[in-house]
């Protein structure tokens, strides 16, 4: 059961958004609390929210203005804020750099946006253990400039460089280098959160294992800003792989390069990056990057789909020996033929394909869908795509981390309702291949009805119980994830 959060102050001593105050009109009193936790300047109300405030990257999501974003600079002002919101029962949403594709960051009008700009501290990194702690803002591309002169390495890399580590934890981000490496959940270590009613927990620690109660940790991990707010984060990291190869191969049909992949995988060349891209996506984004891969026209003009596999290791010869080990293998499963590019030209295709969401949304995508199935499955579940492509009259181009059976597909079909069938439909066929709605994107507001539509009602009550012991208010990131707003009794 959900209750309406009572934002305009129905709870006994509870503050109200709307009742009048010095310099914000009405809601002066609401925000003057905020003020005095992280100062005048690190709270924006009215005119002063930036519009990247209003939205992140998903795009059926429409943007609002926050009653106020807040801008803490440490754990105790986090505290304080919500305690805060507790009091005046303020719906709150955690921001990173909203990069998302889900609106797991969409602000709620009622509510305060807690935005971590101010709190992007690389507080340590620890050579001996392998380890670095964060503050939740830091980015991905901060991080890495930090560790790279070390030789290490945070090998999760999901395709955008400016998202957060914050925002990757709240979401187990995941992106191509998973199916060597894993995904956010692998490395994180430990974390340091404040629950919704203020008071600061710790989980987990600079150790690698631990069999001592409840994983606190990995529960938090992918809760979508919904459990509790983020403030510190301990990570592993790794060495940093001195060479690379990328290799390329066509294949004239898409069901050739799905069942290449779990042979790929089983080979043990263990790649640190397995993907594909569709012949379409594949103009897209060498086009966008004016990127010309050399391979003849004669190939292109057989290709349906490309698999592109990244080799890394620490010596050149071994390196070396993984690419022909790789190249017959594909050539065995059919590949038109195997192109081993030159370091720059493969730095740039895996840039190149990391802006592969930009580049659909640029040619008019009305959805993303990140649906994830046992990599076995891939050409059953593609071939179905497809089927349901045609009877919804949509256009469904794609590219993936198809190593770990996170099949990307850009959907084409601007009409809401059947937009909305074709989804349940891709989603519903997803789940029955025993896969997820989800790999990686997360449900946030943008994935919310499909997911309360496809789960098992055990599964989603359990997870309302685990809400209601984080957040008994049901403040935190309210209508995302579970749909839970209020007292998510
Ligand atoms: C071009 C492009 C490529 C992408 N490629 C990938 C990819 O390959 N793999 C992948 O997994 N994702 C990918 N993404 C999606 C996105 O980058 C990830 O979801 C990322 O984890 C979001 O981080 P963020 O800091 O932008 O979070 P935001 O968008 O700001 O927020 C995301 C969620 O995290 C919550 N949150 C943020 N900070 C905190 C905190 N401190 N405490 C609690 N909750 C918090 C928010 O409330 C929200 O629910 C891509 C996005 C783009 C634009």
């Amino acid at each position: 059961m959900t209750a309406k959060p009572t934002a305009a102050g129905a709870a006994d001593g509870a503050l109200t958004a709307h009742e009048g105050g010095e310099g914000d009109g009405p809601v002066g009193d609401v925000l003057a609390p905020l003020r005095a936790a992280v100062g005048d300047a690190h709270v924006l109300s009215g005119a002063r929210v930036h519009d990247d405030y209003t939205h992140d990257e998903a795009m059926t999501v429409q943007p609002v203005t926050p009653l106020a974003v807040v801008l803490p600079a440490s754990t105790k002002e986090v505290s304080d804020v919500l305690r805060h919101a507790a009091r005046a029962r303020l719906p709150v949403v955690a921001r990173g750099s909203g990069t998302g594709l889900s609106g797991g960051c969409q602000p709620v009008a009622d509510g305060i946006l807690i935005a971590f700009d101010r709190m992007r501290a690389i507080k340590e990194i620890d050579t001996e253990n392998q380890v670095a702690v964060v503050e939740p803002g830091v980015t991905l591309e901060q991080l890495d400039r930090a560790l790279a002169p070390l030789g290490l390495i945070y090998p999760v890399s999901p395709g955008e460089p400016a998202a957060s580590l914050g925002g990757n934890v709240a979401t187990n981000a995941g992106g191509m280098r998973a199916v060597r490496y894993g995904v956010t959940r692998h490395h994180v270590l430990g974390l340091e959160v404040v629950l919704a009613d203020g008071t600061v927990m710790r989980t987990g620690g600079k150790f690698v294992k631990c069999s001592s109660g409840y994983d606190l940790t990995q529960l938090l991990i992918g809760s979508e800003g919904t459990l509790a707010v983020t403030t510190e984060i301990t990570l592993k990291v790794e060495p940093r792989l001195a060479e690379a190869a990328t290799v390329l191969a066509p294949f004239a049909t898409l069901a050739e390069v799905a069942k290449a992949v779990p042979q790929i995988v089983s080979s043990g060349v263990d790649p640190s990056i397995l993907e594909y891209i569709d012949v379409v996506a594949m103009a897209g984004i060498t086009g966008s990057a004016g990127l010309e891969l050399g391979v003849p026209e004669e190939i292109k003009a057989a290709t349906m789909a490309y698999l592109v596999v990244v080799l890394e290791g620490m010596q050149a010869d071994r390196v070396e020996a993984d690419v022909e080990q790789l190249a017959t293998l594909l050539s065995t499963l059919g590949a038109l033929d195997v192109f081993v590019l030159p370091t720059t030209a493969g730095a740039q295709l895996i840039s190149a394909r990391e802006k592969a969401f930009f580049v659909a949304k640029a040619a008019g995508a009305d959805d993303i869908v990140d649906a994830v199935i046992p990599r076995a499955g891939i050409p059953e579940y593609l071939a179905r795509v497809a089927e349901l492509a045609l009877r919804h009259g949509a256009l469904i181009t794609g590219c993936g981390h198809v190593g770990d059976g996170n099949v990307h597909l850009s959907i084409f079909q601007p009409d809401d309702e059947h937009r909305h069938a074709l989804l349940h439909d891709i989603f519903t066929t997803a789940i029955a291949a025993g896969g997820a709605i989800a790999g990686e994107h997360g449900i946030g507001t943008a994935k919310l009805e499909y997911f309360l539509e496809t789960q098992d009602p055990v599964t989603l009550d359990i997870m309302r119980a685990i809400k209601r012991v984080f957040d008994p208010l049901g403040l935190l990131g309210p209508d995302r994830l579970l749909g839970v707003t209020g007292d998510p009794g």
